[in-house]
């Protein structure tokens, strides 16, 4: 590839004998005075490799010239040659002085030139890949490679001391750049990494892992000032740029100084996607057990998508009885994961994983399909199907075609709406009422069912219950089996029960484990129980023994 040079000269004599003894290796681009120079570099920046310089000239001298292009910061790094008059040690020194690279005397000696000017440019690209290697292009920190390897020098160097790594992490990145545009991130990156610089301080160092990723190596001692910078620094509030994200950061205190520096940083990477989705935590110190959480987590989320494509996630049913006659009065469809290694998996176990990772509305659509499916075939063989409920999670609340893709499923299937029972857990409620009320009402409209799931586990108040329109209450285990352990009159639960009835809605205890406990419900006016004194959940070939036929 053949290099451009610059080539200012006033003399004009001068200037052609010089291109003529470069132009067989070089593009040569003249300039006949330092305002020129400035201009045509300005123009041609980036091509450029190297600028071979006149002192004396009209306009804009040399020195000048010099000054200038320091001040330019795309500029100075280009390296000059500063050809003197005669051997005078006087226009040398200015010459350094000033910023220039080199200088050769006049007249020209073209083999020495040639070879002056190979040399420094060989030298610039060298140290430019250098640079590259070591900086990351758009926020001046640290690669990780060159991060990798200070760490690890350092922590030869210094064996007697303690360390620890800091990484941050920016939730839901992709998203603000979706929302605010690309130009956006990129200044939040760069300002994020400022702050990762400070927070490393004098004696640390800060990198850039990848994408929203950042490190930060630091005395352990320093540790406890990162989080407090962290939290006062950020804050959400404080600082503009800072809203609506949610930084985390995870720390891993370095115990063994020879282990590999990469798996340092995993470890505080994952440690830092310990407190994603939450709210009230901004870092994390990661441990062995946070290890294990997370490696499962980690697994569980790759092996989803498969899943879901092999249909190994499996519904049971647990019938709800009536507590006066003791019928079958319809069932909750909970499901289960049935992995090919892992073997049966509750859904206590993956389900607030799914809430976290975005998973759950795809498998909750899942769940109902089969559903309508299964209510469909048993009909068609003739069964006196009960109404079953499916749990509706926080995310699917937030779509806002939901009653119309539910409606739309049980009309695909010719399925009563009455049938499906939809269970919305009560923090839901709490959470996003204006969202709920009118998802709640639209899906009452078509008639479909609504229990409020889990309620008196702490979130919701019995003022909420006039507020809204629902049809079933259900109580959560704890709160039923704590309001039994109650004398009569301390107890909530006759109030609670009548309170429900009053607007219309008829109640369901969860959990019921004893005949005492049925008893004492049914007392209080409790209307259904569901729970293992009754029965199980259980796969659809047991439930349908519970089924009457109305047809042969
Ligand atoms: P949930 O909706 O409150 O479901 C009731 C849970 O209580 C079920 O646990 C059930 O097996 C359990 N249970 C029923 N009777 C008794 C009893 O007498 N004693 C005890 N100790 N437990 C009893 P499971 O099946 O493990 O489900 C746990 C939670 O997972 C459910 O709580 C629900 O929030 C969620 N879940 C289950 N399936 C789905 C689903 O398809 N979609 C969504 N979004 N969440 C689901
Ligand atoms: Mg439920
Ligand atoms: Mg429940």
């Amino acid at each position: 590839m053949k290099r451009y040079l610059l080539n200012v000269e006033d003399n004009e004599i001068n200037r052609t004998i010089l291109t003529e003894i470069l132009s067989e290796e070089y593009h040569v681009i003249e300039a006949e005075n330092g305002q020129e120079a400035l201009e045509k570099l300005r123009e041609h920046q980036k091509k450029i490799s190297l600028i071979l310089l006149d002192v004396q000239m009209p306009v804009m001298d040399g020195y000048t010239f010099l000054d200038r292009m320091k001040e330019d910061e795309g500029l100075d790094s280009i390296p000059v040659i500063v050809m003197t008059q005669g051997n005078s040690e006087e226009d040398e020194l200015a010459a350094l002085e000033h910023g220039a690279t080199d200088f050769l005397p006049k007249p020209y000696r073209p083999r020495i030139i040639l070879h002056r000017v190979a040399g420094l440019i060989k030298l610039r690209e060298t140290a430019a890949i250098v640079n590259q290697l070591q900086y990351d292009r758009m926020t001046g920190l640290f690669t990780k490679e060159y991060f990798y390897q200070i760490v690890r020098e350092h922590l030869l160097q210094k064996p007697d001391q303690e360390f620890c790594i800091v990484c941050s992490n920016i939730e839901h990145f992709k998203l603000y750049n979706d929302i605010f545009g690309v130009q956006r991130g990129d200044e939040l990156l760069k300002r994020l990494a400022e702050l990762t610089r400070k927070m490393a301080g004098e004696d640390g160092f800060a990198a850039r892992l990848s994408g929203d990723r950042f490190l930060c190596f630091l005395p352990r001692c320093k540790a406890e000032r990162a989080k407090e910078f962290l939290e006062k620094e950020y804050d959400g509030k404080t600082q503009e740029y800072l809203k609506n994200v949610a930084l985390r950061l995870g720390i891993y205190e370095i115990q063994d100084p020879g282990m590999s520096v990469e798996l340092m940083c995993d470890r505080a990477l994952l440690a830092a996607d310990s407190v994603k989705g939450q709210y009230n935590r901004h870092y994390a110190v990661y441990d062995e057990s946070l290890r294990d959480k997370l490696l499962r987590e980690r697994a569980i989320t790759a092996a989803m998508d498969q899943a879901l494509q092999e249909e190994q996630f499996v519904i049971y049913y647990q019938p709800k009885y009536s507590l006066k006659e003791h019928r079958l009065s319809g069932a909750e469809a909970l499901v289960r994961w049935i992995h090919p290694e892992w073997g049966f998996m509750s859904p206590g176990e993956f389900i607030p994983l799914f809430e976290k990772n975005g998973f759950i509305p795809r498998l909750d659509l899942y769940v109902r399909e089969k559903v309508c499916a299964q209510l469909r075939r048993w009909m068609d063989e003739g069964y006196d199907v009960v109404p079953v409920s499916v749990n509706i999670s926080r995310a699917d609340i937030f779509q806002e075609d939901l009653a119309v893709t539910i409606h739309e499923l049980v009309e695909s299937y010719a399925i009563p709406p009455r049938l499906l029972h939809l269970e919305i857990t009560e923090s839901a409620y709490a959470d996003n009422q204006d969202q709920i009320v009118s998802t709640v009402g639209r899906l009452r409209e078509r008639g479909f069912v609504i229990e409020m799931d889990d309620f008196g586990s702490g979130y919701s108040s019995l003022n909420m219950l006039s507020q809204m329109s629902l049809d079933i209450l259900k109580l959560d285990m704890k709160f039923t089996q704590n309001e039994i352990a109650k004398p009569v009159k301390r107890s909530f639960l006759e109030n609670v029960i009548s309170m429900a009835h009053q607007v219309d809605m008829t109640v369901v205890a969860e959990g019921v484990e004893t005949d005492s406990q049925a008893e004492r419900l049914e007392e209080a006016g409790c209307d259904y129980a569901q729970g293992y004194y009754l029965a199980r959940p259980m796969p659809a070939e047991e439930f349908v023994k519970l089924l009457t036929k109305t047809v042969d």
